[in-house]
């Protein structure tokens, strides 16, 4: 692991094999989980609904027992180890505030349960209220404020007594669109300004790779693949993250050497691309828009306006729809008649053999 600095950045949690079963039978709900987090990192686990996530902040925490693995924090076996004794902090979806307290009385909890001098507690409380943008809030009602602004007494909660790991389930998932977006930013600086730890959890993809230095995908209590947001991003791993991103072109093929057969005919592969069977992923923005008399024969089945270009679905005479992005002032209309082209560079070679998924 390799810090921005160059340095080599200590580790500060690492999970081992952890698998956590619900029952017997079935699928367990973590499945053999390995997973490290450098100290200062901010990672986020990101996964469909069912797939885990909230079992692992659990297992850390110490709130749930793992079936088998080993959760070490700072080089040290938790196993045995109390939720109070680990030094994290954990903040769930539905922050729950206490509503008979003040602000100031919910930001302390922690550290009146640690028994802080009475001076100490308001020192930081009036520290950590500035740090989230609500300065001078500690009398405020819990009720007066909106849920935005509850998120960010519930977050200076959660970083009162200074975890040397902070978890976050879900941390913004009641908040509307916008306030989501503004919210995220400034959590990623202030994470990086008091040198947090933190491990999040999300379905949310837009919000895991705003936030996160590295990203986790889940898929059914495993890692599908971890890698930095544009890593993710440029490059899915298989068939289910690349879905789970929101991409849809994606193809059985059969390589051979610069170009794989496809239900979509002949599309150009990166070079050194393995010869055989595997699935492709074609990005959106790797399908060229040609005349009506070159390329793939396709019709424009659907097209949705998306802000800053149209999304386009084609339906070529066989074979599964293309989804292509073009600008807006091309955008051909519904039922108009397009060639299409595909241009390597965005094409992925996905993990897996073609079957399984
Ligand atoms: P996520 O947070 O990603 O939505 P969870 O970790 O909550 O997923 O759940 C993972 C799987 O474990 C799901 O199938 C869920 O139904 C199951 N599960 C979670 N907690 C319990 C529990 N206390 N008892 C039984 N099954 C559970
Ligand atoms: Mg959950």
């Amino acid at each position: 692991m390799t810090a921005r600095d160059g340095s080599t950045a200590q580790e500060l949690l690492r999970l081992g094999g952890v698998t956590v079963r619900f029952g017997t039978g079935g699928r367990p709900a973590l499945d053999a989980v390995d997973l490290t987090v450098a100290d200062r990192e901010i990672v986020c686990v990101l996964g469909p609904s069912g797939s885990g996530k909230s079992t692992l902040l659990r297992v850390v925490a110490g709130l749930q027992q793992a079936d088998a693995g080993q959760v070490l924090l700072e080089g040290r076996d938790q196993s045995g180890v109390p939720t109070h004794r680990r030094g994290v902090g954990l903040m769930f979806q539905d922050h729950q505030l206490f509503p008979q307290r003040d602000v100031a009385g919910n930001v302390a909890f922690g550290l009146r349960m640690r028994r802080s001098p009475r001076a100490d507690q308001e020192r930081t409380v009036a520290e950590l209220l500035d740090l989230v943008g609500l300065p001078g809030a500690q009398r405020r009602a819990v009720a007066s404020l909106s849920g935005g602004e509850q998120q960010r007494v519930a977050l200076a909660r959660a970083l009162a007594p200074r975890p040397r790991l902070l978890m976050l389930d879900e941390p913004l998932g009641q908040l509307d669109r916008g306030l989501r977006e503004r919210l995220v930013v400034e959590l990623r600086r202030l994470f990086h300004e008091l040198g947090t730890t933190v491990l999040a959890v999300t379905h949310d993809q837009g919000e895991a790779f705003a936030l996160a230095d590295r990203v986790v995908v889940m898929q059914d209590g495993r890692i599908a693949q971890t890698g930095t947001p544009l890593e993710v991003w440029q490059r899915p791993a298989t068939a289910f993250v690349a879905r789970f991103l929101g991409f849809d072109n994606v193809v059985e093929a059969t390589v051979r050497g610069e170009a794989a057969a496809t239900p979509w005919g002949k599309v150009p592969v990166p070079a050194a691309t393995p010869d055989g069977p595997c699935r492709l992923l074609v990005r959106p923005a790797g399908v060229r828009l040609t005349g009506a008399a070159e390329g793939l024969p396709t019709t424009v089945a659907a097209r949705t306006f998306r802000g800053t270009h149209v999304a386009l679905l084609l339906q070529p005479a066989a074979g599964p729809q293309v989804e292509a992005a073009c600008a807006l002032r091309d955008a051909p209309d519904v039922g108009a008649r397009v060639g299409i082209g595909f241009d390597a560079r965005d094409v992925v070679v996905l993990d897996g053999s073609a079957s399984a998924d």
